[in-house]
Order: C-alpha cells, then sequence, then structure tokens
C-alpha cells in the first residue's frame, strides 16, 4: 500500500479569474468543466446536452465554435439555456480561425484558443532571431481586437497549448517537448501582458501522462521567474475510454493536485460527455477539501491514492518494482498509465467534439476489442481529420473518422488508406499491423 500520502498539501497561489458567475484559482474550490461533443448548429442538441452536464455537476460548458457560422449560434444557445433557467459559463472552442473568436469573445465567457494555430508563416531553417520577432510581432497584431473585446465584454480566454500542435517555430527552437509546450504558452503571456491582459488560463495538455505532468510543472516555475500566477487547467486529452481512460486522467491530473498544481479540471473521455463529470468531481472534491484542511469523503481515498502513487511514480519517488496496491489490475494500470511499465496496447482517443462526422464511441469498442493484446503498441482513433493527425502524433496507427462512413488510416502518423468504407476499415487496420510483422493472435 502507498503510505506516502501528505495529510497537508500547500496550494500554488494563483490569481483569480472570473469566468461569468465561476471563479477560477485563488482560494477558490476548484472547478469542474466539460465540453459538448454535438453539432453547434443543432442548438437544441447542445442545450440538452449541456443541461445534462449540468445536472451532474458541470461547472463550465465548452463548445465548438469552429466557423464563423458556429460561433453565431453561440447567441441561440445561450438565449435557450437561460430561456431554461441555465447560467453556466460557456466557453468557445477556436480552432484557426480569428473571427470565430472575435465574435464569440462578445457572446460567452471564456474562449479557448491554441497558440500553435496562430501562424502566418512557415517557419523554415535558416530563420533568424529577428525572423521570429516579426512573427510575434504580427501574431500580436492579429490577435489585439480579440484582446479588445475581451476587455470589453469581460471575458475570459484560456491559452490552450496541446502537445500534438505546437507551433513549428517552437518545435525549432526547443523540440517536441514539455519545455517547448510551456514556452508556447509563455510566448501568448508575454504578449498579453504588454497589451495588460490578465484575464486568462492556461493548460499544457497531452495524452502522455508525464509530458503533462512535465509541462505543467516547467510551466509553474517559468511563470514565477516573470512575478506571474495565472490560473491553470488541467488535463490529459486523448485518454481513451473506460477504466483506461479514468485511470489515465487521475494520474496526470491527479499527479499535479497532489502538489497543489491546478484550478480547473477537465477529465476527457471517449464517452458521452456527462460520464466525465462524476470522475472529475471526486478529484476536484478531494483535493479542494485537502486544501482546505478538510478530511477527505470516503468515496474518493481510492483516487486520492491513484493520484499519489502516480505524483511518487511520476517524480521517481517509488521503486518501480516494488510498487503495489491490494488491486492488482488497478498497480498494472497505474504503471502503465504513467509510462513506467506496459501491459497491454495503449488507446489514444479524443473525447470527439463538433467537429466529429461519425461514431468514435463504437469505433474505439471495436478497435479495441480486436487489438486490445498488442502489447506494447499505441493505436489511436480520432473524430476529425483537422486536428486528429497532428494530435494523435505519437501513435503506431491512427483510425481517423472522416464523414460519410468512411475512415482514414495512417501508420506513423502517415495516411495510409484514406476513404475507407468505415465496415472494412477494422480489418484493413488489422492488415496494416500483420504486415509490419506486429500482430498477435487473442489467447
Ligand atoms: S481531434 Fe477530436 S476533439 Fe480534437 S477537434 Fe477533432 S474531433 Fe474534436
Amino acid at each position: 500500500m502507498n503510505n506516502n500520502m501528505d495529510s497537508i498539501i500547500t496550494r500554488r497561489q494563483s490569481r483569480e479569474v472570473k469566468v461569468g458567475n465561476v471563479i477560477i484559482g485563488g482560494n477558490n474550490p476548484i472547478v469542474v468543466q466539460s465540453m459538448t461533443n454535438t453539432d453547434t448548429m443543432d442548438t437544441m442538441a447542445i442545450v440538452e446536452q449541456t443541461m445534462r452536464m449540468v445536472e451532474q455537476g458541470c461547472q463550465m460548458v465548452r463548445i465548438t465554435a469552429s466557423e464563423e457560422k458556429t460561433a453565431n449560434n453561440l447567441y441561440n444557445i445561450k438565449n435557450e439555456l437561460v430561456k431554461r433557467g441555465c447560467d453556466v459559463p460557456l466557453v468557445a472552442d477556436i480552432h484557426f480561425n480569428p473571427k470565430a473568436a472575435e465574435i464569440s469573445a462578445s457572446l460567452v465567457e471564456k474562449i479557448r484558443i491554441n497558440p500553435g494555430n496562430y501562424v502566418d508563416r512557415k517557419w523554415k531553417e535558416g530563420f533568424s532571431d529577428k525572423d521570429y520577432e516579426d512573427i510575434l510581432k504580427r501574431a500580436q497584431d492579429n490577435i489585439s481586437p480579440l484582446i479588445d473585446i475581451c476587455k470589453k465584454h469581460n471575458t475570459a480566454i484560456r491559452i490552450g497549448v496541446n502537445h500534438g500542435s505546437i507551433s513549428e517555430r517552437i518545435v525549432y527552437r526547443y523540440g517536441n517537448t514539455p519545455l517547448a509546450m510551456a514556452e508556447s504558452a509563455m510566448e501568448f503571456l508575454r504578449m498579453f501582458n504588454e497589451m495588460d491582459f490578465l484575464n486568462i488560463v492556461v493548460s499544457m495538455k497531452a495524452s502522455n501522462v508525464k509530458v503533462m505532468n512535465q509541462a505543467n510543472l516547467i510551466l509553474v516555475e517559468k511563470m514565477k521567474e516573470v512575478n506571474m500566477s495565472l490560473p491553470l487547467h488541467l488535463g490529459v486529452t486523448e485518454a481513451g475510454n473506460g477504466e483506461d481512460g479514468r485511470i489515465k486522467s487521475i494520474c496526470g491530473i491527479g499527479s499535479l493536485l497532489a502538489q497543489g498544481i491546478g484550478d480547473t479540471i477537465r477529465v476527457s473521455l471517449t464517452e458521452k460527455p456527462e460520464n466525465e463529470i462524476p470522475v472529475a468531481k471526486l478529484l476536484a472534491n478531494a483535493f479542494s477539501d485537502i486544501y482546505e484542511g478538510k478530511e477527505i469523503e470516503q468515496d474518493a481515498v481510492a483516487t486520492r491514492e491513484i493520484a499519489d502513487s502516480a505524483r511518487l511514480l511520476l517524480d521517481d519517488k517509488i521503486d518501480v518494482d516494488s510498487f503495489y496496491l491490494e488491486d492488482e489490475e488497478l498497480t498494472k494500470n497505474i504503471l502503465q498509465a504513467t509510462g513506467k511499465k506496459v501491459f497491454k496496447a495503449e488507446f489514444i482517443a479524443c473525447p470527439s467534439c463538433g467537429r466529429t462526422k461519425y461514431d468514435i464511441q463504437s469505433a474505439l469498442e471495436k478497435v479495441k476489442e480486436k487489438c486490445f493484446q498488442l502489447k506494447g503498441l499505441k493505436i489511436a482513433v480520432m473524430g476529425c481529420i483537422v486536428n486528429g493527425p497532428g494530435e494523435m502524433a505519437d501513435a503506431d496507427y491512427g483510425y481517423i473518422g472522416c464523414g460519410n462512413g468512411k475512415v482514414n488510416l495512417y501508420r506513423q502518423g502517415h495516411l495510409i488508406h484514406s476513404s475507407v468504407e468505415e465496415e472494412n476499415a477494422i480489418n484493413l487496420l488489422i492488415s496494416m499491423i500483420k504486415e509490419d510483422g506486429k500482430w498477435v493472435e487473442q489467447q
């Protein structure tokens, strides 16, 4: 058993950021949030799903706003929610489209931008520091109208860095590393600081628990160096589903909460978004209680134990070979989630969102059922061909729905078969694994 739980954890002091009627950071309890996965143009479907999430205890709801028309529809969604007496703060998830960001910033309480998407020129070998500064200057000019809107409407921004979509200029300088993720956020934090805008929450997400953990720890130090204390949003991306997805999320998020780091969390599962909330609440409540010096509820004890085990394993404070919990399966899952030992195939799968054009939940079940025995392989099942390929970059094989009942199949990030009929896709994936000599029959 793990007897290394700290009874007192000193919480990192972050500044408060107000998002509608919710405050993130400071000494406020950890905020639980999630994201809808239905079409943003289907107002009623989004509203119904939001209501179900809020009923479970979700305190902030993110919605895809990838284009101007979907951003504009946030107005109808907001109105319908208000009509039903629901004032949960909404967060618009922006990809690539600055205009959608500007529209959303005047309609909802918070927007999420990915610094990796703010690129106006491909980074080339041989670019100088001056080129780098020029690119940043242009990014600042491009983003300044958005900041004016956010200031006017008291809209908060999340700078959401994803390991799978760091800008080339940053990868060129720092490699594809946790440090690169932290630097990617710092670029934008310095920019926003200059514009006197600090209504910001920051996240560093990766599907690899170790990378996510390290990126957050580095960012905390980098912020400290420049006297910044912005609140942190924690999450493990593409954690998958079921027990594996839950353990991976608790390990990543919990390992940081167990060090007093983190102000809002999202557990991403390839399931209905409302399924994410009970797990997230267990984590958030347990650590909010600990920070306040209270006893944690009985049903959160096991969650706390997983979080602490992950913290110690990731920090090399326990010997991997002597680590065990009473539940052998759980012990193995924690060791695999923290990257310390491998017992089975790893499935990377996004939670899906308004961009998803197929039934990713049943696709993931199908792929898992056929491939779980392939110990050591990483297989990704992703929701869209826009962000999926980047986000699953370190997977051995990828299975991505591309709409109209078709699937694209990837090997080591390279597209091998495109627009395969969904019913044939699993067999074609198996043939690819066989061709590579990596197939093993189930016992
Ligand atoms: S990869 Fe998944 S979660 Fe990310 S944008 Fe595509 S469908 Fe949405």
